[in-house]
């Protein structure tokens, strides 16, 4: 039996950790980075500022709003650059919408339970697993929110899909459901509720109500781009639906655009700038 001989002074073995590599990686890339450039203050904080951080960390609830989620993977967060870039034409906007839709989906989705399945291979019987139940519903307000639909039914063909069409009186500024229709069994559905702008909040707040009132129990709330007071009313109004965004951004201007955010969101996805 042939001993394996190592030259030199006894080594540690040491053992691969994909965690420390991509740490030390990460470490290394942000210092390269910073060397390349060196004394250029403003450069060092951004790349600072745009790293990952646990304050942001995918997966983790928000500090300032124990709802939010946001998912800031870097693919999301490329994809979601190009979005909110005013060149950027409906065709693009269209597919990149529905593949953030897609991505976030991928995460949202994270704890959905599972049952076991018995497969057979070509070589044997195994026993592996299956989203229990087909029990999720994708809701989009309209008309926005259509643009996100394909991006997740895409990883979940199985959803159904209803829909929420809801308009402000205008002098009563009472919401007014124009369209409400979504699959049955409430009780025992997940509903995805899907808007890309969570702006004043408005419409969350009423859709959501609306989906209660017919029975959901079990409700999220997917947007690309939340602004803070859109955020807060949702916690105000229904603390128990979780929100997942790809960003929380600044703040609303006076006409309850987000800012920076991406514009209007619908005119973007149809066209109708
Ligand atoms: N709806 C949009 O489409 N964009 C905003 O910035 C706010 C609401």
């Amino acid at each position: 039996m042939s001993e394996h001989k190592t030259t030199g002074p006894h080594r540690p073995r040491r053992l691969f950790s994909p965690l420390l590599y991509q740490l030390s990686y990460l470490a290394a890339v942000r210092a390269r980075k910073i060397e390349d450039r060196p004394g250029d203050a403003k450069y060092i904080l951004e790349s600072l500022a745009l790293g990952t951080s646990a304050r942001s960390f995918s997966g983790m609830p928000h500090p300032e709003f124990p709802n939010l989620t946001v998912l800031d993977h870097p693919l999301i967060r490329h994809k979601l650059t190009i979005l909110r870039d005013k060149n950027t034409t409906t065709r693009d906007f269209k597919q990149l919408v529905n593949e953030i839709a897609t991505l976030m989906a991928y995460e949202v989705t994270k704890d959905l339970p599972v049952e076991p399945v018995d497969v057979d291979t070509p070589l044997e019987r195994m026993r592996g697993v299956r989203v229990a139940g087909k029990k999720l519903a994708l809701v989009p307000i309209l008309r926005a929110g259509l643009g996100m639909v394909e991006g997740i039914a895409q990883l979940i063909p199985s959803a159904r899909v209803g829909h929420i069409g809801i308009y402000r009186e205008h002098d009563t500024l009472e919401p007014v459901d124009y369209y409400f229709k979504i699959p049955s069994g409430e009780e025992a559905r997940d509903f995805f509720v899907l808007d890309p702008m969570l702006a004043t909040g408005g419409s969350a707040v009423d859709a959501v109500g609306a989906l209660k009132h017919a029975g959901a129990q079990r409700i999220r709330f997917l947007s690309l781009v939340a602004a803070p007071e859109g955020v807060r009313r949702m916690l105000d109004a229904h603390p128990d639906v979780p929100i997942f965004a790809a960003a929380l951004d600044r703040e609303l201007d006076a006409n309850g655009y987000i800012l920076p955010g991406l514009g209007d969101a619908g005119d973007r996805l149809f066209g109708t700038r």
